[in-house]
């Protein structure tokens, strides 16, 4: 085996500065493994620390490799980690949990207020070999195809949200069709969702989501949506909203369209103070739920049953390009001409 690999690196605080390095190849410490990784995906999360906006500097201190999204083959363990992990085709839980905390223990990790992330606090996958956690390392199905493997991160946000309520014969709206609103539309029709109407104002997302399960793609823009839902969905509007774009107006609009006693749930990150009215939600009987990261490991449980059972979201890949091409796939996102952009080792 080589002694280093190559991989992408945050050098230093500060807009852009990632690079291609050659590093060692890491050796996994007590309780680690050791991953070759066969296929990653670039995340939001990514394009934050590469932007390196208010969330990346108040969590890295560079140089760090980036990447948490991937799946990959159990190479080597650590001390206190059984030999039988070795040859493991496996995917990672990106927050580290702490298991000391009351959160911890009050069987809510994804919300430990320790967590440590992959690729964020410590070295990730954007490389040819990764150490993890042996907790976090999550066993794959070889039989599902590599690109959902490699995705099941994301995924799993998706999940999450679209397990928070029932959604059988639910008529479901989705806002904001990047890939984890797009994931999620397929796995609301998975889960028995009478109707899912997603929004999104980018043609080429939309186009994205018919293929990926919507019945309907309102565009909000030059439309007036509160209405249009409305109109969809038997004048009283949509049972549920799974709101993935993080926009200020859009989840308004929601707030204003959902059914009297339906539900919100919140997986998109606004970057500014959202005004609510109060009385119009909450006197409606309106549920605003949040969610963080994915229930260790419940969700994954959830999602391993999905995918064996047939779901597959590789529609929401747009492009797989070598590692080394890391500048053009943040070009392509930048664009809006791209999905989910996955890398090659
Ligand atoms: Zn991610
Ligand atoms: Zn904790």
């Amino acid at each position: 085996m080589n002694k280093t690999m190559k991989c992408i690196v945050k050098v230093s605080a500060g807009p852009g500065n990632l690079e291609l390095w050659e590093k060692p190849i890491p050796s996994p410490g007590p309780g680690e493994v050791l991953v070759k990784v066969h296929l990653t995906a670039i995340c939001g999360t990514d394009i934050h620390i590469k932007d390196w906006e208010e969330f990346a500097q108040k969590r890295m201190s560079p140089p760090t490799t980036i990447g948490h999204e991937f799946c990959g083959n159990i190479i080597e363990v650590g001390p206190g980690v059984s030999k039988e992990r070795i040859g493991q085709l496996v995917s990672a839980e990106s927050h580290i949990a702490c298991h000391k905390c009351s959160l911890c223990l009050d069987g809510k990790e994804n919300l430990c207020v320790n967590t440590k992330a992959i690729g964020v606090h410590v070295d990730g996958c954007f490389a040819e070999y990764v150490t993890i956690p042996s907790e976090n390392a999550y066993v794959c199905n070889p039989a599902v195809s590599e690109e959902n493997n490699a995705m099941l991160e994301p995924l799993g946000v998706a999940v999450h949200a679209a397990t928070k309520v029932e959604l059988g014969g639910k008529i479901v709206a989705i806002t904001g069709c990047g890939p984890i609103g797009l994931m999620a539309a397929t796995v609301a029709k998975k889960l028995g969702a009478a109707k899912v109407i997603c929004v999104e104002p980018n043609s080429y997302r939309a186009e994205a989501a018919y293929k990926m399960g919507a019945d309907l793609v309102l565009n909000p823009i030059g439309c007036d949506i509160v209405e249009e839902m409305k109109r969809e969905c038997e004048g009283l509007g949509p049972d549920v909203v799974l709101e993935f774009s993080g926009n200020v107006g859009g989840i308004q609009a929601a707030t204003k369209y959902i059914r009297a006693g339906g539900s919100i749930v919140v997986g998109g990150l606004p970057n500014r103070e959202v005004p609510l009215n109060f009385t119009e939600t909450f006197y409606r009987g309106v549920n605003l739920i949040g969610i963080s990261g994915r229930e260790m490991y419940h969700t994954w449980k959830v999602m391993k049953g999905l995918l064996d059972s047939g779901m597959d979201v590789s529609g929401c890949v747009s492009h797989i390009l070598p590692m080394e091409e890391f500048d053009k796939a943040f070009e392509l996102l930048a664009s809006g001409q791209a999905l989910k952009i996955l890398l090659r080792p």
